[in-house]
């Protein structure tokens, strides 16, 4: 017999067991967890759409219009003109041929890996990948090469030696989503037409925030001339404050993905409230640019503010911040004292990262304003000296 009550004592043990908290309000920059008013400094609704106005209005008109649910998989009856509508859009904004939308981020990583490869093949994948991504290569059963992070020579030395394999996909996250870095996106694509491999990039925290016009990391990094031969999967869940996932690309590209993604084929597709949410959310992405500087000037500030009180935090612009800590134990301390004085912030703990790295997990909105920003850190100040951290 299965002993779940053992299982459960084993993690409390080693301080990795996971506990709900729950959310009694809008999901926004002050909400209400457990019955207590924070400061929210972990979710990734990055540009505050999540409880936008006009998100909210333009879901309830698609309610009223086309009803609740979808009815079927896109394939069978499920394939709204709204969907229609989105994807049309998404590629227009991602400036590429064709865009398909998934259920969820990890069903398109899924989805999406398992149809371009299989036995026989092999995937070249960052150690600090999100785990959609190792599980979708698990799922595809195809040979699995892990590079040390950001590490373009040992991968380059990895290629080199697999030419015994028929297909080869390059997988990246393109904003890493617990360390908050950017991947080496010039070399990838370097070594993808080197060795001809085709590249995938996973921009869930990084589309709508990275670049002037929020398209990723592609723009933000000045390549989106090479962005032919790339397949982007991007999330809707994210700085769109809604719920979903894409991969845009080429024509060809996605009429295979119809025909042979099994995450795409076999699951009925998303309701109308959520796909018109993502439909305005989009519009709103494209046209605050505002919204994006604002993030910029946040994120600036409190790098600053940390590294003044003698964190060392990198130089990236992205709205993600880990402050390792490494023992789990006094991670989850740091976060439960943090929670006490109003600031909400999730220890993240292995196996999400690796041994010994266990952290803060602090992410930036566009919508903290400066006294919010100046409390946290005030708070991260009091509470890190309780501890002896600083
Ligand atoms: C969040 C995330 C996903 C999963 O997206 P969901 O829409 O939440 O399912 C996939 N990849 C990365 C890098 C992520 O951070």
């Amino acid at each position: 017999m299965f002993d779940f009550k053992k299982e459960l004592l084993d993690l409390e043990e080693k301080r990795l067991r996971r506990q709900l908290k729950t959310l009694e309000s809008q999901q926004d920059s002050w909400f209400v967890v457990d019955g207590k008013r924070v400061l929210n400094l972990c979710s990734n609704n990055y540009l505050g759409l999540a409880n936008d106005k006009r998100i909210k209005k333009a879901s309830i008109s698609a309610i009223k219009k086309y009803g609740c649910g979808s009815g079927a998989s896109r394939l069978v009856c499920g394939n709204m003109i709204l969907h229609k509508e989105l994807e049309e859009k998404i590629a227009k904004f991602k400036k590429t041929e064709s865009a398909l939308v998934f259920n969820s981020g990890y069903t398109a990583n899924l989805g999406i890996i398992s149809a371009l490869v299989g036995r026989g093949d092999v995937v070249f994948c960052d150690k600090l990948n999100h785990a959609s991504i190792i599980d979708a290569i698990i799922l595809s059963r195809t040979e699995l090469r892990r590079y040390p992070h950001k590490d373009s020579f040992t991968l380059e030395e990895l290629i080199k030696k697999s030419e015994n394999f028929n297909k080869k996909l390059i997988v990246t996250d393109s904003v890493f989503s617990m360390d908050g870095d950017i991947a080496a996106l010039k070399d990838l694509i370097n070594l993808s037409k080197k060795y001809n491999c085709l590249l995938m990039i996973d921009e869930a925290h990084a589309t709508g925030v990275l670049g002037k016009n929020g398209r990723g990391a592609l723009e933000y990094l000045g390549l989106e001339n090479e962005k032919e031969n790339i397949i982007q999967m991007g999330t809707l869940s994210k700085a769109f404050g809604g719920f979903g996932a894409y991969v845009c690309g080429s024509k060809d590209l996605i009429e295979y993905l119809i025909n042979k993604s099994r995450a795409f084929i076999y699951t009925t597709a998303l309701p109308p409230a959520v796909i018109a949410a993502n439909i305005k959310a989009l519009e709103i992405v494209q046209s605050s640019k505002n919204l994006r500087i604002k993030l910029k000037k946040n994120i600036s500030f409190f790098k600053n503010g940390l590294k003044f009180l003698g964190f060392s935090v990198t130089d990236d612009e992205t709205p993600i911040i880990p402050l390792i800590i490494g023992d789990a134990k006094l991670t989850m301390e740091f976060s439960k004292k943090l929670f006490k004085e109003r600031i909400f912030v999730q220890g993240i703990r292995p196996p999400t990262v690796p041994q010994g790295l266990a952290r803060l997990r602090i992410t930036l909105m566009a919508t903290h304003t400066k006294k919010d920003l100046e409390f946290a850190l005030a708070k991260i100040k009091k509470v890190a000296k309780e501890l002896c951290l600083i």
